[in-house]
């Protein structure tokens, strides 16, 4: 009973279907891992085991009547608690949506439930997706399941603690500017950012909307190539979203590196740790030796990624978050009647330090006389970032590249410091203001026994390449992790 919750989502996907495993045996197992292991860990927000059994066994009758709603009946998945789903709380980790019950599904989440998946809301996060580290939730600090003196990267820090520590198979996240992709990394599992507009926004709660897609964690390949085709697709609720190109996760095949071109950055020009820059150079040069033909790209642009993410980002959330006012959604301060003052108090009680902080910043960008100066200016230069990308691509397959500067770091290590925190997202924010897709995938682990990731992108909607590459990259022995058993 115990070792079903270290099978893969492949292995227990096989097994639900050949009919060896019930959807019950497995969702016990994983509830008796979460009893034992979350404490630690935290991943979870909430966790309503008796709501959850239940959809497990509906599952199974489901099976026993020959009325399964697809291959994918009765697996069970973790959603980040900003994504919607009815009935539930959606609280984005964040104070000012404590008792905010949610009164619709997603189309992620309807896609999921159609498909009859059973659902373990809520994972954890930074408050309103905003951080790397999951220590700006109200709520609580989420920990690494290698090492729980550390974080296990954010904002999506619970969706992956949740995966790695062995407490799901799979699970969702969202990426404004690299979500999914530095956690994945920092907790040795993989985790996709698709295109933007390949998967519907609808009932994600917003953060920076020209930015922010929802995407899958999984303990294997195959959780996320059939996430990506489940998720995907054109949404009359979401106009960004497209039609282009449908994923296939059957005509996705593993890619030989034989005359590859694969875009390559030269490591001297960034901070990584050594362990990080040794593994990236000698994956490298494992796939030079299968025949791949590695391409120095000029990265320099890369150096505005940040201060343009951090411009963008913020103007988009000041927007975004003034919804919430105390009157419409949420915390509700009673004040001595001044309409002003009930919006202030209820934002004030409401908003953690550091959505404040960019509430402020992207208030004062966006405000007339700094508005050319820092948001026209801001977005000038990712028109230039996503150009960048577009000229790669006339010469590369595939991009490859750490996912993270460094592995895990300490809880409370870099609280002191916004500006360090936000200089880590180096490598996958100008993915999303090119609006690419990009993948992070295991790459062993470090002297400390840390997870290392990689990076790969592609172009826009290139996701069937994108996983081609992951998984030819996911058999590379350099590359392999097992899961931690115990967490200490
Ligand atoms: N770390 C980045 C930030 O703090 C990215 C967050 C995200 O992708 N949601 O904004």
């Amino acid at each position: 009973m115990k070792d079903l919750i270290f099978l893969t989502y492949s292995e227990i996907k096989k097994r639900l279907n050949e009919g060896s495993l019930s959807s019950e045996e497995l969702v016990s197992a994983y509830l008796e891992r979460i009893n034992a292991v979350d404490s630690k860990l935290k991943a979870f927000l909430e966790l309503n085991q008796e709501k959850i059994l239940k959809q497990a066994k509906e599952s199974d009758d489901r099976r026993k009547n020959g009325k399964l709603l697809s291959e994918f009946d009765g697996i069970p998945i973790g959603i980040k608690d900003n994504i919607c789903i009815t009935g539930e709380v959606t609280s984005c980790s964040s104070k000012i949506l404590e008792n905010f019950v949610s009164p619709y599904d997603a189309t992620v989440i309807s896609k999921l439930k159609d498909k009859g998946f059973v659902l373990f809301p809520r994972l954890n996060m930074d408050e309103f997706a905003m951080g790397s580290s999951t220590e700006n939730s109200a709520y609580q600090t989420s920990k690494n399941p290698f090492d729980s003196d550390r974080i296990p990267g954010g904002s999506s820090g619970g969706s992956a603690a949740a995966v790695a520590g062995s407490m799901l198979p799979i699970s969702l996240g969202s990426d404004t500017g690299g979500s999914i992709r530095q956690p994945a990394s920092l907790c040795g599992i993989w985790g996709l950012k698709p295109t933007y507009g390949r998967v519907s926004r609808y009932g994600l709660v917003a953060y920076a909307s020209s930015l922010d897609q929802i995407g899958p964690f999984s303990n294997d390949m195959d959780g996320i190539s059939d996430l990506l085709e489940i998720l995907s697709g054109i949404d009359s609720k979401d106009q960004t979203t497209s039609k282009v190109n449908q994923f296939e996760s059957k005509s996705m095949n593993e890619i030989d590196w034989k005359g590859k071109k694969i875009g390559i950055m030269k490591t001297e020009d960034f901070n990584f740790s050594p362990d990080v820059n040794a593994r990236y150079l000698e994956i490298l040069k494992t796939l030079e030796g299968k025949g791949a033909e590695l391409v120095p790209l000029d990265f320099s642009l890369l150096k505005y990624a940040i201060p343009v993410y951090y411009l963008i980002a913020t103007a988009e959330c000041s927007s975004n978050l003034s919804r919430f006012d105390g009157i419409r959604y949420g915390l509700r301060k009673e004040t001595s009647g001044k309409l002003d003052d009930l919006y202030s108090e209820s934002r004030s009680a409401g908003f953690g330090k550091e959505v404040k902080r960019r509430i402020l910043l992207g208030t004062f960008s966006l405000s007339s006389g700094y508005y050319d100066a820092y948001y026209g200016k801001a977005q000038k230069a990712r028109v230039l970032i996503r150009k960048q990308y577009a000229e790669f691509f006339k010469t590369v397959d595939v991009i490859l590249q750490p996912t993270s500067p460094t592995t895990a770091f300490k809880v409370g290590e870099k609280t002191k410091d916004p500006i360090q925190m936000y200089q880590a997202d180096i490598l996958t924010t100008s993915v999303n203001l090119a609006g690419v897709p990009a993948i992070s995938c295991p790459a062993g682990l470090d002297q400390n026994g840390l997870p290392i990731g990689v990076q790969l992108t592609t172009s826009h909607f290139d996701e069937n390449k994108l996983l081609g590459f992951a998984k030819s990259l996911s058999k590379l022995d350099i590359c392999q992790i097992s899961l931690p058993k115990e967490i200490k």
